[in-house]
């Protein structure tokens, strides 16, 4: 056996020890994109958010064949509070990617299994920016990338991968560290590019006709990501609002329909705490998600707005990360690289 085979085999082994003490009533598992391997980013954090359509196929069967059960959004309350049936799994999608109606519905639909997508207004108007897709674009596009911003000169190489998966990295800790003027950033950054920050967003985000005919399907469960997809914790209380409690009245105006579930952007322990929480929560939603890593107990039904999720990246074999995360040892693994 190889140094992988054998250390493949005792992460399952490990992971099947795990399960019943780690793994919980279930977990709610965190999806971006799906993407044909020949169309992946090859920049790491882009990449992260893109599974390919032979990976999602691949965590349904795992998840069919061993007993799990896949549900919707709306059942998650119920689940926590009586716990009954076999552990479960909810898949969501975030932000409103055009390919989670084109290629992640058949799939789902193969399988008869609902999910959840998780829609910024903005992304679906295109009056927002796609920036981590559009910088990478710009990045592919030239050699470097140079701007001046508050009187400070940023420039950054981009000749290789590696040189612009760094440039990538830098560019998004400034844009995250924004509120309100992160738009004026993104349009400082179009110009020196000569690119619009929200011509990419029309190409890979759902049109609204194209959301209400995916919403149609009973198959599938919209939540609202906000107006604008901001870091939350860098914006008044008043922005917050218009971001939140704004974007969920818009998006159900769009839809028709009351719109009962939410998760935050960026949602990690740097971007969310108790000011989000208590504004999110008094928007009446039903089940709000983060993305602090853990799986689901009974001790969550009291926690309805901030519930974990685990997320499957795209740098790593979609299955294993799966299994990772049914077991518990995901969120434990997180939990000790202190991303929690
Ligand atoms: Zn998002």
């Amino acid at each position: 056996m190889t140094a992988r085979g054998l250390r493949d085999s005792a992460m399952q082994a490990a992971a099947t020890l795990a399960r019943p003490v780690l793994g919980g009533l279930g977990f709610i598992v965190t999806l971006h994109r799906v993407v044909p391997e020949a169309e992946r980013s090859p920049l790491p954090s882009n990449r992260a958010l893109e599974v390919t359509p032979k990976d999602l196929r691949a965590m349904l069967e795992y998840v069919r064949q061993n007993g799990l059960e896949i549900v919707a959004q709306e059942a998650i309350p119920a689940r926590l509070a009586s716990p009954h049936g076999p552990r479960f799994v909810c898949f969501t999608f975030d932000d409103g990617y055009r390919d989670n109606a084109t290629l992640a519905l058949p799939i789902f639909r193969e399988f008869g299994a609902p999910f959840t997508v998780n829609i910024t207004n903005g992304f679906i108007a295109g009056n927002a920016s796609v920036w981590w897709y559009w910088i990478e674009e710009i990045l592919n596009a030239g050699k470097a990338l140079q701007f001046s911003w508050k009187g400070t000169p940023h420039h950054f190489t981009a000749a290789t991968t590696g040189e612009r998966d760094r440039a990538l990295e830098e560019i998004a800790r400034l844009v995250r560290g924004l509120g309100a003027e992160r738009d004026a950033l993104l349009r400082v950054i179009g110009e020196a590019a000569g690119l619009d920050p929200c011509a990419l967003t029309r190409k890979l985000c759902l049109t609204w006709e194209e959301l209400r005919a995916l919403a149609a399907d009973p198959l599938v469960t919209i939540g609202a990501h906000t107006a604008g997809h901001h870091s939350l914790n860098r914006l008044t209380d008043e922005e917050l609002v218009v971001e939140v409690d704004g974007a969920r009245r818009a998006l159900a105006a769009q839809l028709g329909r009351e719109v009962r579930h939410f998760a935050y952007p960026f949602g990690g322990a740097k971007a969310v705490s108790e000011r989000e929480f208590a504004l999110v929560r008094s928007s009446g939603f039903a089940t709000m998600l983060t993305t602090r890593p853990g799986n689901l107990t009974r001790e969550h039904s009291a926690q309805m707005d901030r519930l974990p999720r685990l997320t499957i990246s795209g740098n790593y074999p979609a299955l294993k990360e799966l299994r990772m995360a049914e077991s518990g040892l995901a969120a434990w693994r997180e939990r000790r690289r202190g991303r929690a």
